[in-house]
């Protein structure tokens, strides 16, 4: 399986924090309150999402206001 990438489009954030306060492992906000994807700090709005957490981070997406958490393609 490809490795899957997870950014967000932060023009379009809402910064709403619904994804940092529920899957902090890979969201955080940045100091403008809009809201970036990492892993373990790195890979800045960049981050490989492993297999086992694809679909909590799907989820994420799913629910996100901005529907601005993307997969890079
Ligand atoms: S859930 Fe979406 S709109 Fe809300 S902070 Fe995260 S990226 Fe921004």
């Amino acid at each position: 399986m490809a490795t899957k990438i997870a950014y967000v489009e932060k023009d379009d954030c809402t910064s709403c924090n619904m994804c940092a306060d529920n899957l902090p492992k890979y969201f955080q906000m940045d100091d403008d309150d809009l809201s970036e994807t990492h892993v373990n700090g790195e890979q800045i709005n960049n981050a490989e999402i492993p297999d086992e957490d694809v679909k909590a981070v799907q989820d994420v997406m799913d629910e996100c206001p901005g529907e601005c958490i993307l997969w890079k393609k």
